[in-house]
């Protein structure tokens, strides 16, 4: 698929093997499965099996898998590992929201957040180690760009937290790109996992239940509508014109607002969704009641949600947070125009792990956040 930022990409998707020759299972497609299962001289419902043990019962070795034939499993062992990384460290905040450390097979590290809610529990997962596209608010763009996650890297940060989701009986409901990385510059690592996690004989979540927060790139954003799996999109504008945008946005000086907003037209259009609007308020930047005004022209018309979200202090970004009342008085004209508004506060914050605001390994520990702002609430609030 052609690059539209200019940024060079990896060809992802499945990792190299190990020191042992061995592959990640969690890389593996169903019908992946299905061909190797057929090349064992094994039956097809062998396939349904080893998947339903990985994804379902969630096993962490093959020798687990006690139904299958003694040859099938030591087959699986020589030639799979279940999955390739090692949950390194966890931290739980006041709420609740635990944030995973996992570390890769080659050293690096990547964060997931597992958030539990009444309604379900949520899994924000990163993408990619760093991120190419330097945005000014993100620890994880400024820490630059390092290497695109394998299907079967961001599979398992889902089935870590299932993991341990499972012995409370609670279960993995919402998966949200929202972690390190630009999702759709790693499209066809980011679709197969979206494939694994929605497959019926595992995880079982459902495609409406996952989101895909992208900085927006049109032509992925056409593409992803096209999919076979209906996810949700959510695209980060922080600015209402292309110049503001650009100040925390540098991609916004290649990709117009006409260009982006066209092809979430588009989308909103085959998936009939609505579309949710990311907009971090940056005090002096972005959020005048002039730039709220200029909002609703610019999305007026497209199905959609609009989070307002409170810039998280990240070191070295001189930039801050709009105030309560800023956000407040930002939300009326868009209010007025029926555009449903949430003024969110980032889940997760107190671990150093909001959502968007993962830090890259290569950039040590959590920063300094000051502590979030406490004048915020601790929920969504929508008009
Ligand atoms: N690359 C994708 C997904 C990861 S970032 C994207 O940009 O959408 C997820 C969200 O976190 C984005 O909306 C991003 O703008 C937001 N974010 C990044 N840094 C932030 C900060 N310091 N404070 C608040 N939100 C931030
Ligand atoms: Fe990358 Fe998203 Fe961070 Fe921008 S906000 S640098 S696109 S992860």
């Amino acid at each position: 698929m052609e690059a539209e930022t200019g940024i060079a990409e990896t060809s992802a998707g499945e990792g190299a093997p190990d020191s042992e020759g061995r592959r990640d299972l969690l890389d593996l497609s169903r019908t992946d499965l299905d061909a190797w299962v057929e090349a064992q001289g094994e039956r097809p419902f062998r396939a349904r099996q080893i998947w339903s043990w990985a994804y379902h019962h969630l096993v962490s070795d093959f020798a687990s898998m006690t139904n299958l034939p003694a040859g099938v499993r030591q087959a699986l062992v020589s030639e799979f590992t279940l999955g390739s990384t090692q949950v390194e460290a966890t931290s739980t905040d006041t709420d609740g929201n635990r944030k995973q450390v996992l570390r890769l097979s080659d050293g690096e590290t990547v964060e997931a957040v597992v958030m539990e809610e009444p309604y379900g529990s949520t899994v924000c997962v990163s993408s990619q180690v760093g991120c190419a596209l330097g945005c000014a608010m993100c620890a994880t763009g400024r820490a630059g760009f390092v290497r695109d996650l394998t299907t079967g890297e961001i599979v398992h940060q889902v089935v870590d937290a299932a993991r341990t989701l499972a012995p409370r009986g609670r279960r993995v409901t919402n998966v949200v790109f929202m972690g390190m990385g630009e999702p759709l510059l790693n499209y066809e690592a980011v679709l197969q996992a979206i494939a694994n996690l929605t497959e019926p004989a595992g995880l079982a979540i459902n495609p409406q239940h996952i989101t895909v927060s992208t900085i927006g790139l049109p032509e992925r954003i056409v593409a992803l509508a096209g999919e076979p799996y209906a996810v949700r999109l959510a695209v980060s504008l922080h600015g209402a014109d292309d110049e503001t945008r650009a100040v925390l946005v540098p991609y916004a000086r290649q990709v117009s607002l006409e260009r982006l907003l066209a092809a979430c037209r588009t989308y909103a259009r085959v998936r009939g969704t609505r579309i949710t609007f990311e907009y971090v308020m940056a005090a002096g930047v972005n959020d005048s009641p002039d730039h709220a005004r200029r909002l609703v022209s610019l999305i007026g018309g497209i199905p959609s949600h609009v989070n307002l979200i409170p810039l998280n202090p990240v070191t070295g970004c001189d930039l801050s947070s709009s105030s309560l009342a800023v956000m407040e008085r930002f939300r009326e004209p868009l209010t007025k125009a029926r555009i449903p508004v949430t003024i969110r506060f980032s889940r997760g914050v107190d671990i150093g792990a909001g959502c968007g605001q993962l830090r890259g390994a290569r950039s040590g520990p959590p920063p300094e956040r000051g502590g979030a702002p406490r004048r915020y609430p601790r929920r969504g609030r929508e008009s």
